[in-house]
């Protein structure tokens, strides 16, 4: 049994839908492979539902209206050309047009009340991927082939209580016991989407999260494989839009990936890393539109690749904050009392780089944006603040054994005279991070690429 998932672009438009995603699909069933499919919504619609609930709160009933007939009118015409027969036509398009009559009718009210509560943004969210699960499904049997809708919109209902830590065992059982009831032959279509989550799926999980879905749902069947169907070849050696030579990554570990997807890689939602790894199932990422690329394997051990690291990311608009204090001296306990205020703003730290009289602390908020935190810092010592810079980082097992590699790094920027900021070393190993002005960003990524991977 495998995991497929299939992101926005892949559910595009008709011609994907039917012909690209329906193909693969069906090879995979063809193969015994019994897939389990899941699904993000078609592409640019969890964008156009966000407006719709933004122009509702702001009372703007008549853009709301306009975005949710423009949803509806993308669904209906990709349902008309990627399904032929008539009855699993018009099942699909009352289903569609069912859950956009409830959308305009939640909209309403969420003008009315004038409350936009996490909840009320996952009911509005979960609308992308029921609409583009119900169509795969469709075009599924419409190809000869018995599918099953899964709306996984109410993995848990009523209250998760103060304790959100149960949460996601509860949502892992919910997916168990949801997949063992399929009809016997038919292929699972899951929406990515799986909610209510505690604070709302964006803060809880954020953007990307069918990725995670399919994670999940791989653990708990115990899948032999969890594919990412995405529109890139696989991991590349760097982002390929700025680096033209990037190059594709045959293989790569769990921890690499996690490095890699949580500094700017986008091919893979950071969080889909740990329930895999927990179950010890691999990741795939594959091209739909290049399906007999063999893609990027990631797998629970160490991968050493013939090459100086497997990849750069990078991640722009990060902050420094740097404290200097005396009170640091010989101070038990004084980092854990800093983190303790970071974590009770709900603010997360990157790098970590210290001295014995100063720490320095990344964080992706603007400087605005963290005033709050910033003033309560002020009392360990003086706070400086430096914001527009760019995280850059090395990632690869490789980095351990490669001793010339920060001789390298180094004096190629300094060559083109730019400065560091910050530097930080996971103990692991697994990781160099540079920090950057923002504007050096992009030439740095493919200078440092350019140094380490030109033949
Ligand atoms: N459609 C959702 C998003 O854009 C989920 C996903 O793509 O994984 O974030
Ligand atoms: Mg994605």
């Amino acid at each position: 049994m495998i995991v497929m998932k299939f992101g926005g672009t892949s559910m595009g438009d008709a011609e994907c839908i039917r012909n690209r995603v329906g193909e693969i699909v069906l090879d995979a069933v063809e193969k015994g492979k019994e897939p389990v499919v899941v699904v993000s919504a078609v592409g640019g619609v969890t964008n156009l539902l966000l407006s719709a609930a933004e122009a509702a709160i702001q009372r703007k009933p008549e853009q709301a209206r306009a975005l949710v007939e423009d949803i509806a009118k993308r669904h209906l015409d990709v349902l008309e050309k990627a399904v032929k027969q008539t009855r699993f036509a018009l099942d699909a398009s009352s289903y569609i047009t069912e859950i956009l009559e409830d959308l305009s009718v939640f909209l309403k009210a969420i003008g009315v009340v004038g409350e936009l509560t996490p909840r009320s943004y996952d009911i509005v969210l979960a609308v992308g991927e029921k609409l583009s699960a119900r169509i795969l499904t469709a075009v599924l049997e419409d190809r000869g082939y018995p599918a099953e809708f899964i709306s996984l919109d109410q993995v848990i209902v009523g209250e998760f209580g103060a304790d959100s830590e149960n949460y996601w065992p509860k949502v892992q059982d919910f997916f168990k016991s949801r997949l063992k009831n399929v009809r016997e032959g038919a292929v699972p279509v899951l929406t990515g989407f799986f909610g209510p989550t505690p604070n709302g799926i964006l803060k809880s999980v954020g953007r990307g999260y069918s990725d995670f879905c399919a994670s999940l749902a791989g653990a708990v069947r115990e899948a032999e494989e969890i594919q990412i169907w995405t529109d890139v070849d696989g991991v590349a050696t760097a982002n390929p839009t700025k680096v033209s030579d990037a190059r594709i990554l045959e293989r790569m570990s769990f921890g690499e990936m996690a490095e890699l997807s949580h500094f700017g890689a986008k091919v893979l939602h950071p969080q889909s890393v740990w329930p895999a790894l927990k179950a010890n199932i691999p990741i795939r990422i594959l091209n739909t539109f290049h399906p007999q690329a063999q893609g990027t394997l990631i797998v629970d051990e160490t991968v050493e690749a013939n090459q100086p690291f497997k990849s750069i990311a990078y991640k722009k608009d990060i902050t420094v904050i740097r404290i200097c204090s005396y009170g640091m001296l010989m101070a038990a306990g004084f980092m854990a009392k800093v983190c303790e205020r970071f974590g009770s703003y709900g603010i997360s730290i990157d790098l970590i780089s210290t001295s014995e009289v100063s720490v320095s602390l990344s964080v992706c908020e603007k400087p605005s944006e963290i005033e709050p935190l910033l003033n309560d810092l002020r009392k360990f010592g003086s706070v400086d603040v430096a914001s527009d810079l760019s995280i850059i980082c090395l990632v690869g097992a490789e980095i351990q054994r490669n001793e010339s590699i920060f001789g390298k790094v180094f004096e190629a920027l300094r060559r083109k005279g730019i400065e560091v900021k910050m530097i930080s070393m996971g103990d692991l190993r697994i990781n160099l991070s540079l920090v950057v002005d923002n504007s050096n960003c992009d030439d740095v990524v493919r200078l440092l690429h350019q140094s380490f991977f030109a033949e």
